[in-house]
């Protein structure tokens, strides 16, 4: 095996270090002077289909930045799956609103478009449709929801990249936002960041100044801050027209991405590919229920997601069960976040209505947010969630993981 082949730096040996150097070369621009964050916001919005799209330095920042594009802020409620990574929740913290947790479909894993409807209040803004472990959510039933009570949509895309829905619509490009994280465990990776897109050149345009602190030039096409030096080194120049935070992508990463970002096809399937082995190697078996794909979607597999029913079925933990599939050579298998809620940062400001463990108390506003949660699905699926990697390189690790897992099933019996 080269190292090309299956050598940590695999998935960076593209065009990356090209990227890198010209940036270097370049005297090390900035994000608002270099030209490598619009060449990746170019060639991501290409290849999406979507009029804008903007580089941010995470995907919790985006999701941040398209919440506060919507309108979201104080007194606003904002529904947002259970099984999630936790940062969902804190997106719509950061936007000052509440989040507003609902049940996930027992097969698919993902938001319940039934229970969204169950938990629209007056207060409801918007809904956050995480395309959880690769699997556009149902957006055609969200979208209705959403058209219904003049509600936003957000689409968390973190972790799906080319996925696709029954319509062939390319997951993130449906509602009025999608947002992709490229933190490292992604399809694609730039170290952190992330990037946020839209056809609406009004929500662009917020987004953009929302995370380029506000900055009066910045455009929804454009990121770029200096018209002319002159008239920016003028002692009378005023340069910010809106609030806003830093949530910039270096050029580096940039150059990292746009790299990344021409290898996007072979990331995905080769993901597809471990999935398709793995549900070969599952066949029948009873007593693992793989995340259901409805027809015609298209599942980019972040990572192949499976509810294990072996505790009441074979009498075997989640725990004896995972360690069983490594003891034949298996991957440490992942297992689901705690639900968002249950997450001790998540209770403390519940509970106490604090932030952080030793600063005071922020006021009453959230205490008791937590009290008409009520997600059964979530609950009981989530500790049984195995998350199986799929970012195996070659031919014989894929072969490897497949006869792990075929042995630890025929050891408990099919
Ligand atoms: C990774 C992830 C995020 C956050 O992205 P970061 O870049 O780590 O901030 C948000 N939502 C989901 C579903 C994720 O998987």
């Amino acid at each position: 095996m080269t190292s090309r082949d299956s050598g940590k730096g695999w998935r960076f040996s593209g065009n990356e270090l090209q990227y890198v150097r010209e940036v270097l070369e370049s005297g090390f621009a900035s994000a608002t002077t270099g030209s490598m964050n619009q060449r990746f916001e170019k060639a991501f919005a290409e290849r999406f289909g979507v009029a804008y799209a903007i580089t941010s330095n995470s995907g919790t920042s985006t999701l941040h930045q398209a919440l506060a594009a919507f309108g979201v802020g104080h007194g606003d409620e904002v529904i947002v799956p259970a099984l999630s990574p936790v940062m969902c929740g804190y997106a719509v913290l950061h936007a000052g609103a509440t989040p507003v947790f609902a049940d996930v479909d027992a097969e698919t894993f993902l938001l319940d478009p039934a229970n969204v409807s169950a938990e629209i209040t007056p207060r409801t803004k918007a809904i956050m449709a995480v395309h959880l472990y690769g699997l556009p959510c149902n957006m055609e039933a969200i979208m209705r929801i959403a058209d219904e009570h003049n509600l936003c949509v957000l689409e968390d895309c973190a972790q799906c990249f080319l996925g696709k829905d029954d319509q062939g619509r390319l997951g993130g490009t449906i509602g009025h936002a999608g947002s992709w994280s490229f933190e490292n465990s992604k399809h694609m990776s730039t170290g952190d960041g992330g990037i946020v897109a839209t056809n609406d050149e009004v929500i662009a345009g917020r987004m953009r100044k929302f995370g380029g602190i506000g900055f009066k030039n910045i455009r929804a096409s454009s990121g770029q801050v200096r018209r002319s030096k002159d008239v920016f080194q003028d002692p009378k120049y005023l340069r910010h027209d809106s609030f806003g935070w830093n949530y910039r992508l270096p050029e580096v990463a940039a150059a990292v991405g746009l790299a990344q970002l021409e290898r996007l096809d072979d990331f995905v399937s080769r993901r597809q590919c471990m999935a398709a082995r793995y549900l070969d190697a599952i066949g029948d078996c009873e007593w693992l229920k793989p995340q259901k794909v409805p027809p015609g979607y298209v599942n980019s597999y972040y990572t192949f997601a499976v509810r294990y029913d072996g505790e009441q079925a074979r009498g075997v933990s989640w725990y004896d069960f995972r360690k069983t599939h490594m003891e034949h050579g298996g991957d440490g298998i992942y297992s689901a976040w705690s639900l968002i809620y249950n997450e001790p940062s998540m209770r403390m400001l519940n509970d106490e209505g604090k932030y952080f463990q030793d600063l005071p108390a922020r006021g009453d506003s959230y205490k008791g947010f937590l009290d008409r949660v009520d997600c059964p699905v979530a609950e009981t699926l989530q500790p049984t969630l195995l998350q199986f990697t799929t970012n195996q390189v070659t031919e014989e690790q894929m072969n490897v993981q497949c006869a792990a897992l075929q042995r630890a099933i025929s050891d408990l019996g099919k």
